[in-house]
Order: structure tokens, then C-alpha cells, then sequence
């Protein structure tokens, strides 16, 4: 029975413990993978908490490098602070806990204009009432993207309230700088201005004792008053025209003015100098230059008067000149001289005040070292430049370029045509030489320049051979000695050269005798004037066109006696210069009166209308006087004039220390007829009374 049982006992136990094996097997190797798994995810974890440790301890050294560089930061979103840094939040005086979140604002002082940054960004300045006081911030605005996503406004700030004060305290510097040096410049002026009045009354009756025929002792002592008194004023000019520019008192004109009769007084003034030191001085202006131009003409003067003075002041051989040439819409001034020169590194240092060069051994400086410094300030005003070039030893030229317009209806300066001629210059001097053949050039003729009497014998031989071209005339330089002119004179005589002109300086002129008489067909005057060139060269040449405006010349050309039969009315206060004013007019004809104030002005006005006086062509009005002035007295003069219905109403000029244009226009505004400067210039005098000794209808136009 035993044998029975065990086979299939066996198998039994067989069907059972297999399963019972395979899934032990099975899950013993389920735990290795889920062991595996978790090792994985194990590293998994480490790696990302050492990710969030790298992460916060990056946020951290970013936060603390914030916080740490002292500019203010803050986001808003819509008012609403997202974000501040503890700076800013100090602004506040409160935790960065307590301002995020809030909408808490600083109130705003002042601000400065906002400026535009590249990629949209502005910035601006603010004074800001913060906890710590006022203080200027300077922010820089942008927009950024915020934490959830959409755009917030950023400011980042910075503290500039120490640049701002000192800011502050420069200008504050600068303005109490400026105001006292205008406080400065306003006395110059006025003590100046003050100086002026006696000086001009001692030269004026250094000018009237002269008159009284002294010996000639005292003809020497009146000569030395005289120039040390000009000595003075020209100084006192000199201070008060740089006090004046630097005060900004001095008003430029903008008038109309002959061109040409401004150069030829410059040069007409400067050349006793230059022809009292044996030097050449010439002008030459460019033919397509307007006749008349817009600008001030005295300040013009005064510019050239300066540089020409100066260079011919500083040259001792050779000569200085003067010319002027179209530049774009301006005119170019150079005037070159052959003297010393001036060393490179002195060019403009010698438009400083008081700047001077060391004068050459056994020289005396003389002048004031300020007449380039006005130059400078006066170019400046006009909106022009002027600077100087040289070479040591080569003499210096100073280049001025002035934009100074064509007046209203200016021609170009009048020049005559003259193709066919052809004129031999003879001339030694290198400026006078240029200018001439290039003045005659203009007319369409040519020019042959000869510098020595030889080169010139040549040239008129020559001439004489040709057919064509021959000369039709000489001009003669009277610096090539006065043997050699003369001969030159009768070679062109025996070349059959009818036109035969000599150049004479007003000296050389008495010397000479008849240039008749020495073989010329006639003289200039050097320096010479274009007109004068243009007239007697012109004579000579039967085809000559006429010039224009001839007719005009002659007239102005012929002098007369002008205030003959004029009564006129002398209003001063001052004493001399009333008497100054009184011997002038008396000079040029006139009968003068004299009131002290303006109520005497007005009886003697009165008493003329009511014809109890003798009847007044003019009266001359001093503007400040006492009992009343100057002005009062035009207003009353024109009042009473309507009331007594008077058909030609009384001239009346206003005499004036200052005449800038408010006072002109003041002046005209209470009737005046005219407003002249004090000392009272003859020129300006003379011209009213030629208008008033002509008939009523020539009054009328001119
Ligand atoms: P001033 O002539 O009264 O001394 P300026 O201001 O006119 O004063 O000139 C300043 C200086 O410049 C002169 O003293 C002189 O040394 C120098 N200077 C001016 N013009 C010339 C010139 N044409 N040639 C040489 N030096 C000159």
C-alpha cells in the first residue's frame, strides 16, 4: 500500500513547491529593480536640491550686489510698488516691506526737462521732499517684464543733489562775476564819457588860440597842447569803446554809405604818417564790389583806421596796403604792410587788451595795446572775423571779413570802358604799383608795369615800334625820383604819348612846380583816388565813354561858403562848449545865438516867431539842461509852431552825449529834426547848414 501512495504524494508535492519557487524567483527580482529605481531617484533629488541651493545662493549675491551699489531702484505696477530696494526705501524712512505693495510717493519740488534714451528709455531730474530733506535724484525710466508676466515701470536713481549745488554755485559765481564786471565797464564808461567834455573844450580853444595869429613860440606850445590833448582823448576813446562793447551798450548802425568815399578817408587820413616816414600807402577796391553798402560806417572807420594806423605805425621801409574784395555775401579787407612782422606764437595774443609786442632795440612803445582789441570786439558785433598772418621779418597782414550787404539799389562802382588803350605804369612802390594796373585793368585796357625808369625806356621804345597796342599814356610815380620822372616825361613826348600823368604825395606836390612845365600832361594826388584815376586818365582818351553820375561831381567837387545868411540858435548849458560851438558857426558864416537853458531857448524862439527877434534858420538843442530840456523845448517849439499855424517849421537838432538809438528816437519822437553826438562834429554841422543856405524845394528832398 505504501508503494501505492508515494508516486502520486510525490508529484503533488512537485506541482506545488515549483510555483512556490518561480514566484519567489520573481519577486526577489522585482525588489532589485524597485531597490535600482529608488538609487535613481535618490540622485534625481540630490541634483535638483542642489540646483534650488545654487539658484538661492545666486538670488542672494545678486539681491545683496543690489542693494550694496547705493543707486535706487523701484518697480511699479500701475502705481503700485512691486519692487524697491532698501535705498530707495530709505528715500521713504520705512522697511522695503512696508513700501512694497503700496502706492507711497515722494512729493516733487522741481523737476528738470526729460531727455529721450535709445531703446525708449528717458531720463530725467528731480528735487524730491524725502525723509533725509530735499534731494535732487536723477532717474533713468524703463520699461521691463515683470513676475507675472506683463510690463512694469522701472526707475533707477541716483543721488545728485552735491553736482547740483555746485552747479548752483558756479552760476551764482559766474553771474556776481559778470555783475561786477559790468559795474566796472558802466563807471569806465561813465568816468570816460566824463573826461571827454573838458578835454574837448581844451582842445577847442587850443583850435581858437591858434586862430589868434601867436608867434611862433607860442604857436609850439599850442601845437604840444593840442597833441598831448588828442593823446588823451584818443586814450579815453579807446576805454570807453571797450567799456561800452563789454557793457553791451554799443548799438551798431545799419545805414547806407559810399564805399569808396569811406576808404579814401581811411587812407587820406593815415597817409600824412605814411608819406612823413618816406612809406607807400595804396588802396584797391575790387570794381565788382556794390557802390553802397549796409553797415556803421563809422565803426568801419574805426576798424580800418586801426589796423591801416597800425601797420603803417609799425612798417619803416616799403609800405602798407589797403585792399577789398567780394567775399560770398561779405566784403574782405586785408591790410598787408612790409615792417617787422609779428612771431607766430603773438598772432593772437596781440588781440588781448593791453597786449603789446617787446619794441626793437632803442624803440619807444608807444600806443595803448587796446586799438586790436576793440577791432576784435567790434568785428564781433558786426558778426565778422579778423585774424592775422606773418612771417618774421616779412612783414604782417591782418584779414577782416565783414558781412556787410549791398545797400537797397547800390550799382557796382561806377568804372569806365576803355578796351583799345593801353597805359605804361611806372612805378617803384610794390602796393601802389599792383593796385593802379589792377584799378585800370577794370576798364578793358591793358596795363604794362614798369618798376625802374629803365625797364620803362624799354617798354616805351618798344611801344613805339608797334602798330598795334602802342601806349596811349604814362603814369609816372613820382618814387622813382624826380630826375628820372622828368625824363620819362619828354620820352613819352618824343614816343608821341600826348598822356603823360605824374604821381605826387600832397608834399612832393608843393616841391614839384608846374608839372606842365616839367613835361606832364597833368598830376594825382597819391594816394591815389579811383575817381580821380578813372576822370583825368579818361580825359586824355577821345573815345572815353562818360562816366556816370559826372554831373553830380563837379557839384559836389566845387566848395562854397556855406552858413553865410543862416541865424542859428545855440541852447547849452556849458559855457565852453557853447562858445565852442558859437566860434564855429561863426566861422562858416553863420550868426549865432546863445541860450543857457531851455527857458531862455524858448523866449528867443518866441520872440523870432513873434518877429520881435531876428527870424532863426536853426536851433541847436543840448538835450540835458537845466530848467528845461532840450527835448521839453522841440515839444514846445512844434506845439507852438501849429498854434501860430507856420508854414516852414524851425530846424531843430538835438545835441547829445549819448546817441544810441532809444535817444534818436526820442529825439525825433518830441520834433527834433536830427540827433547829433557831443563834441559836435564839423562835417555834421556843415551838411545841415549847406541844406539850409539852399532854396525851400531842394530842403524838401534832401
Ligand atoms: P597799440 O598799437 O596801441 O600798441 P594794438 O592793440 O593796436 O595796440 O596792437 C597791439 C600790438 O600788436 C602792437 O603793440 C604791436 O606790437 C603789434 N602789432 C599790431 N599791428 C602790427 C603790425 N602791422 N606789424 C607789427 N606788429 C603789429
Amino acid at each position: 500500500m505504501a508503494s501505492s501512495i508515494a508516486p502520486w504524494l510525490v508529484v503533488a508535492a512537485a506541482l506545488l513547491v515549483v510555483p512556490a519557487a518561480v514566484a519567489i524567483v520573481l519577486l526577489l527580482r522585482q525588489r532589485e529593480s524597485l531597490r535600482a529605481q529608488l538609487a535613481a531617484q535618490t540622485r534625481e533629488t540630490e541634483a535638483l536640491s542642489d540646483q534650488v541651493w545654487g539658484l538661492a545662493d545666486r538670488e542672494e549675491r545678486y539681491r545683496s550686489l543690489v542693494e550694496a551699489q547705493g543707486d535706487l531702484i523701484v518697480r511699479r505696477d500701475g502705481g503700485r510698488i512691486v519692487y524697491a530696494n532698501a535705498a530707495y526705501a530709505a528715500l521713504f524712512g520705512v522697511p522695503v516691506d512696508d513700501l512694497v505693495g503700496s502706492r507711497m510717493q515722494l512729493p516733487r519740488l522741481a523737476s528738470r526737462p526729460i531727455q529721450m534714451l535709445e531703446g525708449g528709455a528717458r531720463s530725467f531730474d528731480e528735487c524730491m521732499a524725502t525723509y533725509e530733506g530735499e534731494r535732487w535724484i536723477s532717474w533713468v525710466e524703463t520699461a521691463v517684464l515683470g513676475p507675472e508676466g506683463h510690463t512694469v515701470i522701472q526707475r533707477v536713481g541716483r543721488d545728485i543733489t552735491a553736482r547740483i549745488a555746485a552747479e548752483d554755485e558756479l552760476v551764482g559765481a559766474r553771474a556776481r562775476a559778470e555783475a561786477a564786471n559790468e559795474a566796472k565797464s558802466r563807471f569806465l564808461a561813465t568816468v570816460s564819457h566824463e573826461f571827454r567834455t573838458p578835454l574837448n573844450g581844451i582842445l577847442g580853444m587850443a583850435d581858437l588860440l591858434s586862430d589868434t595869429g601867436p608867434n611862433a613860440e607860442q604857436a609850439t606850445y599850442i601845437g604840444a597842447l593840442r597833441s598831448s590833448g588828442e593823446a588823451l582823448l584818443a586814450l579815453v576813446d579807446d576805454i570807453l569803446d571797450v567799456a561800452k562793447v563789454e557793457a553791451g551798450k554799443l548799438e551798431l548802425v545799419e545805414e547806407p554809405f559810399d564805399l569808396v568815399q569811406l576808404i579814401e578817408t581811411v587812407t587820406e587820413l593815415v597817409a600824412p604818417r605814411a608819406q612823413a616816414k618816406g612809406i607807400e600807402l595804396a588802396a584797391h577796391i575790387a570794381p565788382d564790389l556794390p557802390a553802397h553798402l549796409l553797415g556803421d560806417r563809422d565803426r568801419l572807420r574805426q576798424i580800418l583806421l586801426n589796423l591801416v594806423g597800425n601797420a603803417v605805425k609799425f612798417t619803416e621801409t616799403g609800405g602798407v596796403g589797403l585792399s577789398l574784395r567780394r567775399e560770398g555775401a561779405g566784403v574782405e579787407f586785408v591790410v598787408a604792410d612790409t615792417g617787422p612782422g609779428i612771431p607766430a606764437d603773438r598772432l593772437e595774443l596781440i588781440f588781448g587788451e593791453f597786449e603789446q609786442l617787446e619794441p626793437a632795440a632803442g624803440e619807444r612803445q608807444s600806443g595803448t595795446g587796446l586799438g586790436l582789441a576793440i577791432v576784435r570786439r567790434l568785428v564781433g558785433l558786426m558778426g565778422g572775423e579778423v585774424h592775422a598772418e606773418s612771417q618774421l621779418g616779412e612783414g604782417a597782414t591782418f584779414r577782416l571779413v565783414l558781412p556787410l550787404p549791398a545797400a537797397p539799389g547800390a550799382a557796382e562802382i561806377a568804372v569806365p570802358r576803355w578796351p583799345r588803350q593801353h597805359v605804361l605804369l611806372v612805378s617803384p612802390s610794390a602796393f601802389a604799383a599792383r593796385f593802379l594796373a589792377e584799378t585800370i585793368r577794370a576798364t578793358g585796357a591793358a596795363v604794362s608795369v614798369a618798376t625802374t625808369a629803365e625797364a620803362a625806356s624799354a617798354k616805351l621804345a618798344e611801344a613805339a615800334s608797334l602798330e598795334q597796342g602802342a601806349v596811349s599814356a604814362v603814369l609816372v610815380d613820382h618814387a622813382l625820383g624826380d630826375a628820372p620822372a622828368k625824363d620819362l616825361a619828354a620820352a613819352a613826348r618824343e614816343a608821341g604819348i600826348a598822356d603823360c600823368l605824374i604821381l605826387l604825395s600832397p608834399f612832393e606836390r608843393r616841391q614839384f612846380g608846374q608839372p606842365r612845365a616839367a613835361g606832364f600832361s597833368g598830376f594825382l594826388i597819391k594816394p591815389v583816388r579811383m575817381r580821380s584815376l578813372y576822370e583825368r586818365l579818361g580825359a586824355g582818351f577821345p573815345q572815353a565813354a562818360p562816366m556816370p553820375g559826372d554831373a553830380g561831381r563837379a557839384a559836389e567837387a566845387a566848395p562854397r561858403p556855406v552858413g553865410a545868411g543862416l541865424t542859428v540858435l545855440v541852447a547849452e548849458d556849458n559855457e565852453i562848449n557853447a562858445l565852442l560851438v558859437m566860434r564855429t558857426l561863426e566861422r562858416f558864416g553863420c550868426t549865432a545865438f546863445w541860450a543857457r537853458d531851455g527857458r531862455e531857448a524858448m523866449q528867443r524862439v518866441e520872440a523870432s516867431f513873434a518877429g520881435t527877434a531876428p527870424p532863426l534858420d536853426l536851433a541847436l538843442l543840448d538835450v540835458r539842461m537845466p530848467a528845461m530840456t532840450g527835448l521839453d523845448c522841440a515839444k514846445e517849439i512844434r506845439a507852438l509852431e501849429g498854434k501860430l499855424g507856420r508854414a516852414r517849421p524851425l530846424s531843430l537838432i538835438a545835441v547829445t552825449a549819448n546817441v544810441a538809438a532809444a535817444d534818436r528816437e526820442a529825439a525825433f519822437g518830441a520834433g527834433m529834426d536830427d540827433c547829433l553826438a557831443k563834441p559836435l562834429e564839423r562835417a555834421a554841422l556843415l551838411r545841415w547848414l549847406e541844406r539850409l543856405s539852399q532854396p525851400p524845394a531842394s530842403c524838401l528832398s534832401a
